[in-house]
């Protein structure tokens, strides 16, 4: 036979079809070692046949398979030809993708335990001195196969004395590690309620393959999501079910755990090397049948899946920020067309494109307007921090804050202080009016650039001179710094000596262990307050949290991004979805220099469908994301001279195809990205918006072309960030 193999190395010079010899134990997604230059490489076989074109004295012959079984699916190798196809990147690098790190580098020890059980047609006479081995042989006649380790705990010598007799068998096999030995919760199963049940009744019945569930915080949807879990798993079938990687607390485990026990693999990066690998060999092999994790678990092994499942589907983790930059929705299609199965979105706060697309009737939507049990969504009082600042405040708390805080510290619940840390410390505020400044051509905030002392705009490259005053109200509180997490601690400490106070940001949270643990010790009520960043908002079912405030509100409204309004809005929201989840009213204080501003207000409504209408028709006004694409494409590399000639052949391709289709450009420009250099790496970009998809299949082709030795060219879609 002749085996098709993809080498395993990410380099464009040898991203083709390589013809080996092979026996008959090689099977097609098997990964080999084959002879290659003058060594040797690992690589995977794509397909096998029966003939070569190349004269068979030239062809070499793989040396040995890795695994005796092959490690990518059937699906797995038709789904990596369409990735490479869509995404123009070396085949090597997207099979890596379906692969778990540790199988490759090979760093990774399988762990083997010995069983003993009695030898086929042993009858023993025992001696009478040789009572331990009588009792050995007795004890394993009654319980059958037994770990060895346990039976020499018990029988000591007289084990490995039967075995030697031939009486008994010892057999050394593979254990899969089991992560989750202990964590353990009760099985609850609750009765659907009407609308959870008509929402899956619905799923189940739709002919659409996507269907976007868009239920309020509270509103049963993870319920909903693990009915249709079971669903399939009784009809024999396989899950996939993605959450953002935070999501994965500790009451989520133990619920999937005592749910679907060790049907469920779940991958998530608090998982040592060996534990994420033995995971992914329960789901190869089919012992799990459930794949639950963030992003890179679409890659999951399973065949025959029944449903896809995507939670938070807004969420910005699902873009993948490394070659190839995939969006895993895009793949849950792919996956979902494969095996002919349903693909559910989940939000309480659904990206607009997604929800665009079901109320133009391509996805199914399904509206869940109402918390659990009716509860009543948390109220939201808006703070005017502008009147703070003027009355002489100068804390971080307004006064509506302070005031509810006490309260609610006195009643012994729990409250959640929220900071919205990101893109603040770039973004130029007047902490007496709130004004913010704007790029006078693309309505987003401008970027403060310290090494040129001046503000730019990242869609358009517009420099502007930095302000000294405030071109509203004249005042010179210009702040572009923000308050950290450590500040608020320490004046919560002033404030409430008594209170026991949690703090978790990036610093405080080594690892994922670390959320891990102070999400755990404030959900069993260890601590009063919790003070954190974007990781605080997220999935979290804290019963006694009845307070949220939200420090910051506007600061990611005026980050230098189309979407910021969005993201506003969906933070918000999701954050005040952590208050007054059980029984007592939950309260939310909104804190902001804007409180004007239509995102915030739409907010503190839970006004989706208003933000929506709001958002589309400004979207559509400024030509932005749906209604138009915007594409990066980035040069970097060590080398400034390697990186900018790179950079300048992408350019002139790119022109050449501007000039085919110059009516599907809205903008286009060659300039330095806005960080010149990251890590060292020099970046020079190609920033275009262009009407529809039209050109990108030819942009593709031409950034593949382009190779340097000590530069790359990648291209990012409506990318989340375009510094
Ligand atoms: P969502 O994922 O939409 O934010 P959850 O699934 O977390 O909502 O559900 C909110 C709360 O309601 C949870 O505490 C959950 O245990 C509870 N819950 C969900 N479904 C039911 C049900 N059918 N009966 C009773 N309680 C439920
Ligand atoms: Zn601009």
């Amino acid at each position: 036979m002749i085996a098709e193999v993809i080498v395993d190395i990410a380099h464009s010079d040898v991203d083709k079809i390589f013809d080996y010899e092979c026996g008959e134990e090689i099977e097609a997604g098997m990964r080999v070692t084959v002879p290659f230059g003058r060594s040797a490489a690992t690589g995977f076989v794509m397909r096998l046949k029966e003939k070569s074109d190349f004269p068979a004295d030239k062809l070499k012959r793989i040396y040995r398979a890795e695994e005796d079984y092959p490690a990518l699916t059937a699906e797995s190798l038709i789904l990596a030809q369409k990735i490479v196809a869509r995404y123009r990147v070396p085949m090597a690098l997207v099979l890596r993708l379906f692969l778990p790190a540790e199988m490759r580098t090979g760093k990774v020890s399988e762990r083997y335990r010995s069983f003993a059980k009695i030898a086929e047609g042993a009858a023993p006479v025992f001696s009478r001195a040789a009572k331990k081995q009588e009792a050995a042989f007795a004890y394993l006649s009654e319980h059958g196969e037994t770990d060895a380790a346990i039976l020499r705990e018990r029988f000591g010598g007289a084990v490995n004395a039967l075995a030697e007799k031939g009486y008994i068998a010892i057999e050394k096999r593979r254990v899969l590690r089991d992560p989750y030995r202990g964590v353990e919760g009760e099985k609850i199963s609750r009765a659907l309620t009407p609308a959870q049940r008509l929402a899956v009744k619905t799923i189940e019945e739709t002919d659409k393959t996507v269907t976007l569930l868009h239920g309020v915080t509270g509103s049963g949807k993870t319920e909903i999501y693990l009915t249709l879990i079971a669903e399939q798993l009784r009809k024999g079938k396989s899950a996939i079910f993605l959450v953002p990687e935070i999501s994965l607390t500790p009451q989520m485990l133990s619920q999937l755990r005592a749910r679907f026990g060790e049907s469920a693999a779940i991958l998530h990066s608090g998982l040592s090397a060996g534990e994420r690998f033995d995971e992914w060999c329960r789901l190869r092999e089919g012992t799990a049948k459930i794949a639950i994790g963030a992003r890179s678990a679409i890659f999951a092994p399973v065949e025959n899946v029944g449903a896809i499942i995507i939670d938070e589907e807004h969420d910005g983790s699902y873009s993948s920020e490394s070659a190839p930059r995939y969006n895993t929705a895009d793949i849950a299609k792919l996956r979902a067309a494969y095996n002919g199965c349903k693909l559910i979105l989940g939000s309480a706060t659904p990206s607009v494109e997604t929800y665009r697309l079901a109320k133009e009737g391509e996805y199914q939507l399904i509206t869940l307007p109402d918390r659990i049990n009716r509860r009543p969504m948390p109220d939201v009082v808006i703070a005017d921090m502008r009147r703070e600042v003027r009355r002489g405040n100068a804390s971080a708390f307004s006064s509506q804050l302070r005031e509810r805080l006490e309260k609610c510290l006195s009643e012994g619940n729990q409250a959640i202080v929220f900071l919205n840390r990101r893109g603040y410390s770039q973004t130029v505020v007047c902490r007496t009016c709130g004004y913010v400044a704007k790029c006078e051509h693309c309505d987003v905030a401008l970027t403060y650039h310290s090494e040129e002392d001046c503000l730019k705009c990242h869609y358009c490259g517009t420099r502007y001179h930095m302000l000294s005053a405030c071109p509203e109200c004249g005042g010179t509180h210009i702040n572009y710094v923000g308050t950290g997490t450590q500040r608020v601690v320490g004046e919560l400490k002033k404030l409430y000596p008594k209170a026991r106070i949690l703090r978790m940001d990036n610093d405080t949270t080594s690892g994922k262990e670390g959320h891990f643990r102070i999400l755990k010790e404030f959900g069993e009520h260890r601590a009063d307050i919790l003070v954190g960043t974007q990781m605080v908002a997220k999935g979290h079912d804290f019963p006694s949290v009845t307070l949220v405030g939200i420090l910051d509100a506007d600061m990611s409204l005026h980050f230098a991004d189309y979407r910021s309004g969005e993201r506003t809005f969906q933070l918000i929201t999701q954050v005040a979805g952590r208050s007054g989840r059980a029984e007592a009213r939950g309260e939310v204080v909104l804190q902001t220099y804007d409180p004007d501003n239509y995102i915030l207000r739409f907010a503190a409504n839970y006004d989706y469908n208003g933000f929506y209408e709001y958002e589309i028709g400004m979207r559509a006004a400024l030509a932005f994301p749906p209604f138009a694409k915007i594409v990066r494409v980035m040069a970097t590399g060590t080398d400034e001279r390697e990186t900018l000639d790179a950079l300048r052949e992408v350019y002139g391709k790119l022109q050449e195809i501007y000039g085919k289709y110059p009516e599907k450009f809205l903008f286009f420009n060659k300039m330095h990205a806005p960080i010149k250099r990251i890590q060292n790496k020099f970046r020079y970009q190609v920033l275009m918006r262009l009407t529809d998809g039209t050109p990108l299949k030819e942009i593709y082709d031409a950034c593949a072309d382009v190779k340097r030795k000590n530069a790359m060219v990648y291209i990012e879609e409506n990318p989340s960030n375009l510094s």
